[in-house]
C-alpha cells in the first residue's frame, strides 16, 4: 500500500488524539527510517527520545529474541531468571537499592506519587489524607490521571475532572516558589531535570542543587521524572547529575526499553521504597522477563557505546551549527547534549512538515519549538546533512 492509502485506512478508525506528520514510516535501522515509497528519512526526534540507542539496536533486537524463545510473561506471582540481573544494573547506575518495574512513564509517575504519599503517612507522619506534593508549571509527566492532576496546561485537562487533589504548582527555576509552597504536608517535590514537552526548558545552573536543599531542610522527598531527558539524552546518566544532585526517586522510561518494549521503573533507596508492602501496588506486565532482558540490553548499550558522552560532543557541536543559522523567525535556539529545542516566532507545524519534505523528521512542542533530539548513534556527518537541511527551510522564508 502507498503512504496515502495507509494514513486513510489508519484514519478511518483511528482516535485522534494525535496529529502525525503526512508520513509512514515502514523500516527503521539505527538514525535512518523508510517509507513504503522507498523514501529515506533521518529521525531527529527519536520517539520523544525512546529510540536514544538508534532504531533496532542489534544487541536489543538480539536480546528480545533470545529472551522470546525462553519465557516472556510469568507475573510477578512467580520469581524469574533475568530480574535480578537486571535489578543489579539499575541499581548499579543509579546508587539506589530498590527498584519498581512498570511499563510506561505516566505509569511510574503514578507509582512514585503513591511512594511519596504513603512516606509521608507512615515515616514524616503527616496527618491522614492530607499529604501534598508540590509539581512545576508547565511540566510533562504522562496523560493519565496523577500527571493531569499535576499538570498546568488547561488543555490537556479540560473536561477530565474531578482530577485528583493535593497537588501544587510553581514556577520552574523558582527556588524561592518552591520553599514558600512547602508545608508541614508536603511529601515530595516532582520535576523534569529539563522539561522536554515544554519546549526543552532548562532550568537556571544550580536550582537542581537547591531543589536537593530545599527538600533536605524541609524533610520532603525530591523526585526526578528522567523520562525524557536521562539516559544520555541530555549528555548525562541522569539529567540530574549536571548540578551533581542525587534525588530519592528517579523515574525511568522510555530509553529504558531500548525503542523496543515499554520498561518504566522508579528508583530509590529502603528508606523510601520500603514503605509500599505486599498488596500495595502492582502491575501483570511489570518486570516481565522480556522487558527485563531488553532493559538490560538497552542499558548495556548506552553504557558500552558511551551514549551520554557522545550526546555532550555531538550536542555541542549542532547546537553551535544551529546558532550560526540567522533567520527573523528564531527566537531561541538552546540545548543540553543532543537535546535541543528552537524556538520560533511562528508555527513550528509548518517548519517540521517543510523539513520532512527535505528528509529530516522532528515534531514541534507547545506550538513554536522545534525539538531536534536525534539517536545518540548519530554521526557528525548526519548532523551536517541535518543542518543544512534546515537551512534549506530557512532560506525558503
Ligand atoms: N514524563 C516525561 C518527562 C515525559 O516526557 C513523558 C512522555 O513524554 C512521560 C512522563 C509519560 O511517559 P509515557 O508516554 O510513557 O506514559
Amino acid at each position: 500500500m502507498r503512504t496515502e492509502d495507509i494514513i486513510t485506512q489508519t484514519e478511518k478508525h483511528d482516535t485522534e488524539i494525535y496529529k502525525p506528520l503526512p508520513i509512514v514510516i515502514s523500516e527503521a535501522e539505527g538514525v535512518w527510517v523508510k517509507d513504503p515509497e522507498g523514501n529515506k528519512y533521518l529521525d531527529m526526534l527519536s520517539a520523544y527520545s525512546a529510540v536514544n540507542q538508534g532504531h533496532r539496536h542489534p544487541k536489543i533486537i538480539q536480546a528480545l529474541k533470545d529472551q522470546a524463545d525462553k519465557v516472556t510473561l510469568t507475573s510477578r506471582s512467580f520469581h524469574v531468571d533475568c530480574l535480578g540481573e537486571w535489578y543489579e544494573k539499575l541499581s548499579q547506575i543509579s546508587g539506589k537499592n530498590r527498584v519498581l518495574p512498570m511499563n510506561t512513564g505516566a505509569e511510574a509517575v503514578e507509582s512514585a506519587i503513591k511512594v511519596a504519599r504513603r512516606w509521608a503517612y507512615d515515616i514524616k507522619g503527616v496527618v491522614d489524607n492530607k499529604a501534598e506534593v508540590i509539581a512545576m508549571k508547565n511540566n510533562f509527566h504522562g496523560r493519565t490521571m496523577i500527571p493531569l492532576s499535576m499538570s498546568s496546561e488547561v488543555a490537556y485537562k479540560r473536561g477530565f475532572g474531578p482530577l485528583g487533589d493535593g497537588f501544587k504548582i510553581v514556577d520552574y527555576g523558582d527556588p524561592k516558589a518552591l520553599e514558600d509552597a512547602i508545608t508541614e504536608n508536603t511529601a515530595a517535590v516532582i520535576l523534569e531535570p529539563i522539561q522536554g514537552e515544554a519546549g526543552v526548558n532548562i532550568p537556571p545552573v544550580g536550582y537542581l542543587k537547591q531543589v536537593r536543599e530545599i527538600c533536605d531542610k524541609h524533610n520532603v522527598l525530591f523526585i526526578s521524572d528522567e523520562i525524557q531527558a536521562g539516559l544520555g539524552r541530555a549528555g548525562k546518566m541522569f539529567a540530574t547529575d549536571w548540578d551533581n544532585v542525587v534525588p530519592d526517586m528517579y523515574i525511568l522510561g522510555k530509553a529504558l526499553g531500548g525503542g523496543v518494549f515499554p520498561v518504566s521503573v522508579v528508583l530509590g533507596d529502603d528508606e523510601v521504597m520500603g514503605v509500599l508492602d505486599e498488596g500495595s501496588h502492582g502491575s501483570t506486565f511489570g518486570g516481565n522477563p522480556l522487558a527485563a532482558k531488553v532493559s538490560q540490553a538497552a542499558l548495556d548499550v548506552i553504557v558500552d557505546e558511551n551514549l551520554a558522552e557522545r550526546s555532550i560532543e555531538l550536542g555541542e557541536y549542532l547546537l553551535a551549527q544551529l546558532k550560526e543559522i540567522k533567520h527573523d523567525s528564531i527566537v531561541d535556539i538552546r540545548g543540553r547534549g543532543l537535546f535541543i529545542g528552537l524556538e520560533l516566532n511562528k508555527s513550528a507545524r509548518h517548519f517540521c512538515e517543510e523539513l520532512k519534505d527535505e528528509g529530516v523528521l522532528c515534531k514541534e512542542t507547545h506550538g513554536t519549538v522545534v525539538r531536534f533530539a536525534p539517536p545518540l548513534v548519530v554521526t557528525k556527518e548526519e548532523l551536517d546533512w541535518a543542518v543544512e537541511k534546515v537551512k534549506k527551510v530557512f532560506d525558503k522564508g
